[in-house]
């Protein structure tokens, strides 16, 4: 699905631009690779670039190459990007598509005069950018980068630092490219990903074997004595208080993946870790088939994101939370034993 307006968009980067790149809140390999690979390209083509993120992000993503050169946005201290937003002529919003994924800068982003460019893969997009490179059927955001460098013509420009980038994203969004969303065109772009200098092994290595024993640790204790099946709901969950999370020294990131566990059981279709942040109850949501977690966190949760990967928050406590998760499934009963 080429960009609409392809044409303007050639246009507005035919001279050196001012370029803001924001990832949603927390980003994960998708939008913090994407972001990276992205500024990477467009530093080559003469643009001045700067990646800026919501929020801190855990370090088996901190490797990639760029990375040094983010600017974490800080509450306390809201000025830097605040200028940064105000002065871009051009931003670049990727793998989110509602700007209440960016928290605070959400506003700035608003009320910027830029040009905002969107790239993304989320469901129900927000339609706040004069540039949309959306395809909700895309595994990736790395993905979509990658075909607008296509439509730009500039895959010659595509290095080993920026195919690793763009290779994460497809990596981990399709879970090691073993989710249903793992297709031939996701094999094709790895693949010429790996023609142009990105190194599987070293990637998977990084992201997916660098644990800590503490969230080696977590992820046992988890297993053990945290994971609730369901059976009658097809349904598995685990709940984390604040204290449990702190027992383990957990670090931001160190609860990923986790949800998976559930899913990974001969049977089940949902599966819901609600963990206690402080500042509020986050929930992750997997799910297989039909059944759209997007649609329960949209509803439920103040959340959204794709048919089978969500997420959402609530601000009850983490007891409320379960309960009301609970709560729901009777009125799912029919979808969760569908089939
Ligand atoms: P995760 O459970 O890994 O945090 O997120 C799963 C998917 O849902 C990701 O694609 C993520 O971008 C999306 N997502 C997570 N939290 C939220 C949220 O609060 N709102 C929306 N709209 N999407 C979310
Ligand atoms: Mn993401
Ligand atoms: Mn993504």
């Amino acid at each position: 699905k080429p960009m609409q307006n392809i044409k303007a968009f050639k246009d507005q980067l035919s001279q050196p631009r001012k370029v803001v790149i924001l990832t949603h809140f927390k980003p994960d390999a998708d939008a913090l690779g994407s972001s990276l690979g992205l500024a990477r390209y467009l530093k080559k083509k003469g643009h001045a670039v700067t990646v800026i993120t919501p929020s801190d992000y855990p370090d088996f993503i901190a490797w990639m190459p760029g990375n040094e050169e983010v600017v974490i946005f800080q509450k306390d201290k809201p000025d830097r990007c605040a200028k940064l937003v105000a002065d871009a002529e051009m931003i670049f919003c990727l793998d989110f598509s509602s700007l209440n994924r960016i928290n605070e800068m959400g506003g700035m982003v608003r009320e910027a005069g830029a040009k905002k460019v969107l790239v993304d893969h989320h469901l129900e997009p927000e339609h706040f950018a004069d540039f949309e490179q959306w395809d909700g059927t895309a595994a990736s955001t790395a993905e979509l980068v990658y075909q607008l460098i296509v439509e730009l013509d500039d895959q010659a420009l595509v290095d080993g630092p920026m195919a690793d980038c763009l290779y994460a994203g497809i990596m981990t969004d399709t879970g090691g490219f073993r989710h249903s969303n793992t297709n031939h065109k996701v094999f094709q772009i790895a693949s010429d990903l790996v023609a142009r200098g990105a190194n599987p092994y070293k990637v998977s290595k990084l992201i997916y074997e660098t644990n800590s024993l503490e969230r080696l640790r977590l992820m046992g204790y988890v297993l053990w004595e945290k994971l609730q099946v369901l059976p009658e709901y097809k349904t598995a969950y685990i709940a984390l208080t604040a204290d449990e999370l702190k027992r383990f020294g957990s670090q931001t990131g160190d609860t990923e993946g986790l949800v998976n566990f559930g899913l990974s059981i001969k049977g089940i279709k949902l599966s819901v870790i609600i963990s206690d942040r402080r500042e509020n109850i986050k929930l992750s949501l997997r799910s297989l088939g039909d059944f759209s977690v997007n649609e329960m966190a949209r509803a439920h949760f103040q959340g959204g994101g794709h048919r089978n990967a969500a997420g959402g928050q609530t601000n009850l406590t983490l007891e409320q939370t379960v309960k009301k998760f609970l709560d729901l499934l009777p009125q799912y009963k029919d979808q969760l034993l569908a089939d």
